[in-house]
């Protein structure tokens, strides 16, 4: 039973369907015993009338009259019998069983008796009365047997009507009760729904104010560990911040060097040598350079800076000329338009590099660029296609996830789309990988909540 509604709602129901079945019972029992004493006054009645008439008539049938009262008392079948003071029959069904302890007419005139007659239940009354007549002198008894259809049927028909009631009431508090857990359990459900819409990022304290008491120390030590966690966190991206930065000054000063023994290599061997040397610290060079784009993007994200309007077209009117210049063999069609973004130039202009020279890495022999830029009533984008063999959709997500590379014919880090995600992130803007026109090559689009005006940042 994982769900604590569930939980709750069993916890809540059992018991009431035990009261419920107990209070069932025990109207049963009440209903039984007092429609039991209602139907013996009856019968008393009935017998009274049949002893009156059978003593008067000095044992003559019974009267139409007396009939037609019976009839109209009970639809149960009636039995009688009339015996005299030496236990001499005198009317009615001689065989009607008489007590088991036989008739005790000193101690009591009227006795009750459930006994069976001719294969049925009955309910017997024994009224006796002494008698003083010349024909008769001394007690005489009635034996009147009535079945029980009748008392069945009521008290069946009484607990039916009971069960009814008591299983509509179970429902309406069963459904009552189920509305009540629900409504109780919405802080939890709003709470789960707040932590799941949180980018794995956020680690923010989770606000208290309107949390249940229950809840609210659990949600205390959450907030605990996730200080805890953001701390270890920020420690290890200083560190490799700091790592990168220590790197990045031998690794720079190298580079020259290896230009330079490279220029003076005397030898093939020689020169095929110290060009690995210059390759190696070129890779190690950019790694060290994704690696401080990478925390530099991070950290922008945690500060929630209040960038600038900038406008994506200019943007990549200037990368898209700088890498013209290193790559003019390549063609580019732009076609950008005004975007405006609140967001800062220096990262936007690195995201586009990185897709800029995938497009280029990546894009195939007959290889074609194009760059877009716009706006639509609440977006900007920015967009990136080729005409490479595109990237496998099962692999979209892959891609963007750090030191993840498809393809190990190429140099590369596996950092750059880790980092156009995150600077796109960094900015309430969402990366979307897709095939280009046609199905052909890849396309990556950047697109950002648009900002109304230029002018607007300027004054912000
Ligand atoms: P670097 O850190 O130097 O950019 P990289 O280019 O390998 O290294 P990403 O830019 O993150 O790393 O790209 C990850 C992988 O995604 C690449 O290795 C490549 O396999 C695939 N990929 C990226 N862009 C494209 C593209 N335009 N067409 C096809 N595959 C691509
Ligand atoms: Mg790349």
């Amino acid at each position: 039973m994982r769900s604590l509604r569930t939980r709750l709602l069993v916890w809540l129901v059992v018991p009431l369907l035990f009261l419920s079945a107990a209070t069932l019972y025990s109207a049963f029992v009440q209903t039984r015993d007092t429609s039991a004493a209602i139907f013996d006054k009856l019968l008393l009645t009935l017998a009274l009338s049949i002893s009156e008439h059978a003593l008067g008539s000095g044992g003559d049938v019974l009267t139409d009259d007396l009939l037609e009262v019976i009839r109209i008392t009970t639809n149960d079948n009636l039995y009688y019998k009339v015996v005299g003071p030496d236990r001499a029959f005198i009317m009615g069904y001689e065989d009607i069983p008489e007590p088991p302890d036989g008739i005790r007419v000193l101690e009591s005139q009227i006795d009750f008796y459930d006994a069976t007659y001719l294969d049925q239940s009955v309910r017997v009354i024994a009224v006796s009365s002494l008698v003083d007549r010349p024909e008769y002198n001394g007690w005489m008894t009635t034996f009147v047997a009535q079945t029980l259809h009748e008392r069945r049927q009521f008290v069946l028909d009484t607990v039916f009507e009971d069960s009814v009631r008591t299983a509509g009431v179970v429902l309406l508090t069963t459904g009552l009760l189920a509305v009540g857990v629900t409504l109780g359990l919405r802080p939890l459900l709003r709470l789960e729904a707040s932590v799941a819409r949180r980018s794995p990022q956020d680690l923010s304290p989770i606000r208290t104010e309107q949390l249940p008491s229950e809840v609210r120390g659990l949600v205390i030590s959450l907030n605990d560990l996730l200080l805890r966690l953001s701390e270890s966190m920020s420690l290890t991206k200083r560190f490799v911040e700091n790592a990168a930065h220590q790197l990045r000054t031998p690794v720079t000063a190298l580079l020259p060097q290896t230009e330079l023994a490279l220029r003076r290599a005397e030898s093939e061997r020689e020169r095929v040598a110290v060009s690995k040397i210059k390759s190696s610290a070129e890779r190690i060079s950019r790694l060290t350079d994704q690696l401080l784009n990478l925390t530099y993007a991070e950290s922008i994200r945690v500060a929630k800076r209040n960038f600038p309007v900038v406008d994506l077209s200019e943007i990549a009117k200037e990368r898209v000329a700088l890498f013209r210049r290193n790559h003019g063999a390549l063609p580019v069609d732009m076609q950008l338009d005004s975007a405006p973004i609140r967001g800062s130039e220096v990262l936007i202009g690195e995201c586009l590099d990185n897709l800029l020279d995938n497009a280029r890495k990546y894009g195939g022999a007959d290889n074609h660029l194009s760059v877009r830029s716009g706006a639509s009533e609440d977006h900007s984008f920015l967009e990136i296609a080729d005409r490479g063999p595109g990237i496998d959709p099962q692999q979209y997500q892959r891609v963007t996830e750090r030191f993840s590379r498809l393809d190990k014919t190429t140099r590369g880090t596996g950092l750059g789309l880790a980092i156009v995600k995150e600077i796109v992130e960094a900015h309430r803007g969402e990366l979307v990988i897709g095939q280009g026109s046609g199905g052909i090559g890849t396309r990556i689009r950047c697109q950002f909540p648009r900002e109304p005006s230029r002018d607007a940042g300027h004054s912000a």
